[in-house]
């Protein structure tokens, strides 16, 4: 309960339906109404490009102030960063903002059915969380979002937990970071042309959606069917173990390189920067020549989480 200020507007969705949009901020801070909102928006459209429509187009998009840091709340997300906006690129954005709207698609649209697949709604979401870096910074604001994160990983546990999990034994950091780590990984194994009609393909399939529930299994076979792509050992290793693919590299005479991935029994194309520039090779646990005058690296942008040499 508190006295509020609301300040609201209209939101243009890209399916081309208007939608209430509205924050409600306590008294004190109504002078941050106005910008919080042009937040808001931006946030809504950055969302609306990769996942598809805001959800609950007849309801709402509003935030409320609280005097916690933030949860999401379907139509009302709750909002206690205290205006700490910052700039990415040509944007103002709130990150805590943007995370608990970006569960409006992963959370409250696609739910999951078990705790086990938690990542779904946190590990999607925090892949949004890094798209926004993408849409208003650019490629390289985004990597280095991405590979700031990737330091904090600690393998400390599989990202899906054992079935009929409780929420409270299910929800730890990596369901976040190294889920969303996977994400971005799938956005290099499967191409730009194919990954992001895929992301918003699934959040806006209706056997996915709102009353539907989902589990892990669902996310891997219809991401395997919409590219024809054989992931299953790239899932099984990632979102199940503690393991990473380990990188071998083996000078080979003045020819080059041969490189390998001997702990794992699937394929993946890898990005390898040779004396001919980036190279995309199929990698696995044969070992495979990459022709290279100058030594080589491989995944120097940081596509995939590798243990390397
Ligand atoms: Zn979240």
């Amino acid at each position: 309960m508190g006295v509020f200020h609301e300040e609201s507007t209209e939101f243009m969705s890209i399916d081309g339906k208007t939608i209430p949009m509205k924050v409600y901020v306590l008294q004190q801070n109504r002078s941050k109404a106005k910008e919080l909102l042009q937040v808001l928006k931006t946030s809504a459209q950055t969302h609306e490009k990769y996942f598809g429509p805001y959800p609950f187009p007849d309801d709402k998009i509003a935030v409320v102030e609280t005097p916690y840091l933030g949860m999401e709340h379907q139509t009302i997300n709750a909002y206690g960063n205290n205006f700490q906006f910052e700039k990415i690129g040509d944007a103002t954005a709130d990150w805590l903002l943007h995370h608990e709207l970006g569960h409006e698609w992963f959370g409250n649209k696609v739910s999951v059915g078990d705790w086990a697949d938690f990542w779904i709604h946190e590990g999607l979401t925090a892949y949004g969380d890094w798209l926004f870096y993408l849409e208003h910074g650019g490629e390289e604001a985004y990597h280095e979002k991405v590979n700031s994160v990737r330091k904090s990983i600690a393998h400390a546990r599989p990202v899906v937990s054992p079935r009929n999990s409780t929420s409270d034994f299910a929800y730890h950091p990596e369901i976040y970071t190294k889920g969303a780590f996977i994400i971005h990984s799938l956005r290099y194994f499967l191409g730009d042309e194919i990954f992001f009609p895929m992301l918003k393909a699934f959040a806006t399939d209706e056997k996915y959606t709102y009353e539907n529930l989902v589990e892990t299994a669902d996310f891997t076979q219809f991401v395997q069917k919409y590219s024809g792509a054989d992931l299953q050992g790239f899932f099984d290793m990632y979102l199940k173990t503690i393991h990473v693919p380990k990188v071998k590299v083996r000078k080979k005479g003045n020819k080059g390189y041969q490189v390998s991935l001997p702990n794992i029994d699937f394929k993946m194309p890898v990005e390898i920067k040779t004396s001919n520039g980036y190279e995309r090779h199929m990698l696995s646990n044969k070992p495979v020549l990459v022709k290279s005058e100058s030594s080589i690296e491989v995944d120097p942008k940081g596509w995939y989480l590798l243990k390397k040499d």
